[in-house]
């Protein structure tokens, strides 16, 4: 068991003054991503300083409904954050999903080991302090909390160093520096990298509730029907997160009282969550317009992370669970090269190919549904099957965990699969022809 994770905090605030320093790894960033690759470079014995803006130990994301994919739980559990999350109240995961053409059940997908998979419903405000707290205690990360980066300085060699602002002054060097500064990263700005957009055609609402009553147990649940698309993430101490996003033609309706247009929303779903007891926490988020984001995954001795690197529909629930994959990759790719005293240039080279090869068939996908009001033929045949057959539920299951990539999940035994199901096997129960799809 890692000691480091349950020593005494020191504080997170360092007092006002100005560092002149040489680190292995500079991290702008204390989130997800960014403590991520903070602690996982400081347990490979690298010297990092961890920068982040806010000053607040406790500060947490507030636009995100918590649910952390499956895909990410072998890297929560190298971080030791798995027994953090599990000790907090947070929730294994699962999710159920309806479609016209009835649930698919929450049928989990299998691991690399053949045990089923899970992910995890946590609170961002427990979640963000927590791992944070554990990338600060890491032997060999020191955290620059309330400070930003004023400038980056280029030095001869191309690399960069980092001018610090805020609350300490001076000059961090190292030989990598990540940006994990989410997604209007002003690390890129700074070193002049174009982020490349592509619309997202559907808004969002989100509220959460103490005291749901949940129809279909403790499971995620997740309903498409046509250009709307509902959400219920049970979390920690009692929270339920209730989402709603639909096509922006709907948006109107949302503007003036989103909370109320959310339930009213929601009851129209069929095994909808009962709010009739349920008790708001704080005021319902309403988010109008979210582009799909990404950049380069590297330039000079500067890698991205997180939605720093890439930062799409929300309506997938990938973001969380791509922060902590894209440090890990980073961390493996780049710690031979770093430990070498090496050039980073050919190992940055790989993390670009590496990150292309792992996420450009997820980004297509999204940001190809980002642009329409429902299913395409595909998505038809591959919902309607899941419904009826517990295999195709587990396949479907698997790509929306994101424990397996397009071409897997779409491959000829799969769809002749899905094809012969949909063919012998009657309709679920719980179908809904006449609903939109
Ligand atoms: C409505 C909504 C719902 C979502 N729901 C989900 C979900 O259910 N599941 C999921 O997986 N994803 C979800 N996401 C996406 C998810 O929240 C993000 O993908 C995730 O937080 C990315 O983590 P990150 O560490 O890369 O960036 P962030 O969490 O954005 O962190 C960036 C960090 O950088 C710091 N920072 C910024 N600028 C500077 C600077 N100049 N200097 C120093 N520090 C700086 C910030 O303070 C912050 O700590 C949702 C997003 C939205 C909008």
């Amino acid at each position: 068991m890692d000691a480091v994770a349950h020593r005494e905090s020191r504080p997170l605030a360092l007092s006002e003054s100005r560092t002149d320093d040489r680190f292995d790894v500079v991290v702008i960033g204390a989130s997800l991503a960014g403590c991520t690759a903070a602690r996982l470079f400081a347990l490979e014995g690298f010297k990092v300083a961890l920068v982040e803006h806010h000053d607040n130990p406790s500060a947490f994301k507030q636009l995100c409904t918590h649910f952390i994919q499956a895909s990410a739980t072998p890297v929560l559990r190298r971080l030791g954050l798995d027994r953090l999350i599990e000790a907090s109240g947070g929730l294994r995961n699962g999710v159920d999903i309806w479609t016209r053409y009835g649930w698919t059940g929450d049928i989990a997908p299998l691991d690399t080991d053949g045990n089923p998979a899970f992910g995890y419903n946590v609170q961002r405000r427990t979640l963000d302090p927590l791992l944070r707290n554990l990338a600060a205690n890491t032997r060999g990360v020191t955290l620059f909390s309330g400070c930003c980066v004023r400038a980056l300085v280029q030095k001869p060699g191309l690399a960069y160093s980092i001018e610090l602002g805020g609350r300490r002054m001076g000059q961090l060097c190292a030989s990598l520096i990540v940006g994990a500064d989410g997604r209007s990263s002003p690390l890129a700005s700074l070193a002049g990298i174009k982020v490349r957009s592509a619309e997202n055609s559907r808004f969002g609402a989100l509220q959460a509730y103490r005291n749901v009553g949940l129809r279909r147990g403790t499971c995620s649940q997740m309903w498409f029907r046509g250009p709307e698309v509902g959400y219920v993430f049970p979390n920690d101490d009692g929270v339920t997160v209730i989402a709603y996003i639909a096509t922006k033609d709907r948006l109107e309706g949302f503007r003036d009282a989103p909370g109320a247009a959310l339930e009213h929303s929601m009851a129209t779903f069929p095994d909808a969550p009962d709010l009739a007891s349920a008790q708001p926490i704080g005021n319902a988020l309403l988010v109008k317009d979210y582009p799909n984001l990404w950049r380069p995954a590297a330039t000079h001795n500067i890698a991205f992370v997180g939605d720093a690197l890439m930062s799409l529909d929300p309506l997938w629930g990938v973001g969380c669970g791509f922060a902590f994959q894209t440090a890990e990759w980073l961390v493996d790719i780049l710690a031979p090269a770093l430990r070498d005293g090496a050039s980073t240039e050919a190992a940055l080279r790989h993390y670009g190919k590496w990150v292309a090869r792992q996420l450009a068939g997820h980004r297509f996908f999204i940001l190809d549904f980002a642009r329409r009001r429902g299913f395409n033929a595909l998505e038809k045949l591959v919902f309607s099957a899941a419904a009826k057959d517990i295999e195709a539920s587990r396949h479907l299951h698997a790509f929306g965990a994101r424990l397996i990539g397009p071409a897997n999940f779409l491959s000829p035994p799969f769809l002749l699969r899905a094809a012969w199901v949909n063919l012998r096997r009657p309709s679920a129960l719980t179908a809904q022809p006449e609903a939109a799809v």
